[in-house]
């Protein structure tokens, strides 16, 4: 199976007259198979969001990035070649449908625009025809109204039509469902996977939520402090997680019979983009600590998995 998004050793520094403040992503390496769906998980302040928005090749000028970026056929791709297919080959969904589109113009000038863009010719059926597969029902109304009219979720699906107006290689949708609650997250998270088995694209998933990214992914990286700390298939990162952050992830998912204890949690705090990380990064916050976690932990390779830790055996 071709791999369509190859990311290997990305760190992105922040600089303020030429003084380094951060060094928030630490080495991402990630890869994404045509056609299936790598999800990205981690706290808030992880390095999720930057780890996507170093790929579209957007971020700031006060960033530093390093490492190389693989995209399908065109091999290593750097931010002018990035610019180039950004909204053609690759697209994005966000958090915030509202974000994505203007206030002032309706979804059909603005869908219409993306259209004209792409040069898709036909426009008027094609659009109605895109807004039907995301299981809006009256796309016309759709297309004559103005964001504001629409709901979250009805916002959330015209948002997912225009990114699937190109037909993209690779779609990253980042926290698509966080905004929405949760009836309305889970029918866009089944949405979303039927629209990628039907149409083939690969997917970026990213959010902090574990359920929903188990639910649409066939491999996971858990990431922690700007570092990917296990990776694997999903339904084994899911079933027996190695690496202790992911035990603490999973075993901080809400449930039923937990509701009726103690809610669990993982103690302490992500470490602020402003530390100067030293060793493991989740040292505080782990019970699994030994002396040699003051050093950065290796790559155990563990079967079809790949887990820094220094007490995890391969
Ligand atoms: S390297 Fe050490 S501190 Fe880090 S997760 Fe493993 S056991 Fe815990």
């Amino acid at each position: 199976m071709s791999t369509v998004l190859k990311i290997s050793e990305l760190e992105v520094d922040f600089q303020i007259n030429g003084v380094i403040t951060n060094t928030p992503l630490r080495g991402i390496n990630i890869e994404i198979k045509a056609g299936k769906t790598l999800g990205i998980v981690g706290e808030t302040g992880c390095g999720k969001t930057l780890t996507a928005t170093a790929i579209m090749g957007l971020l700031p000028s006060s960033a530093v990035q390093r490492g190389q970026i693989e995209f399908a056929d065109h091999g290593v791709i750097n931010k002018s070649e990035m610019a180039a297919i950004r909204g053609s080959e690759i697209t994005m969904i966000f958090q915030n449908p509202q974000s994505a589109f203007n206030p002032i113009f309706t979804i059909g000038a603005q869908l219409t625009m993306v259209a004209q863009r792409r040069g898709i010719s036909d426009i008027k059926a094609i659009l109605v025809a895109r807004l039907e597969s995301v299981g809006l029902r009256d796309p016309r109304r759709v297309l004559e109204s103005y964001p504001h009219e629409l709901s979250g979720g009805m916002l959330q699906r015209a948002m997912i039509a225009m990114a699937l107006l190109s037909t993209p290689t690779l779609l990253i949708a980042d926290e698509p469902t966080t905004a929405l609650d949760a009836t309305i997250g889970d029918q866009v998270l089944t949405l979303i996977a039927t629209l990628q088995k039907r149409e083939g694209f690969a997917m970026l998933f990213i959010s902090h939520d574990v359920t929903a990214v188990a639910k649409v992914s066939d491999e996971i990286a858990v990431i922690y402090a700007g570092r990917v700390v296990e990776t694997g298939p999903a339904h084994d990162v899911m079933s027996s997680p190695q690496h202790p952050y992911t035990r603490g992830l999973l075993g901080a998912i809400p449930s039923a019979e937990k509701a009726r204890g103690t809610l669990v949690t993982i103690p302490g705090n992500v470490p602020s983009v402003l530390t100067n990380i030293k060793g493991c990064a989740f040292a505080e916050r782990c019970s699994a600590r030994i002396d040699k976690c003051d050093q950065e932990p290796p790559i155990v390779e563990i079967g079809n998995r790949s887990v820094a830790c220094w007490v995890v055996k391969s």
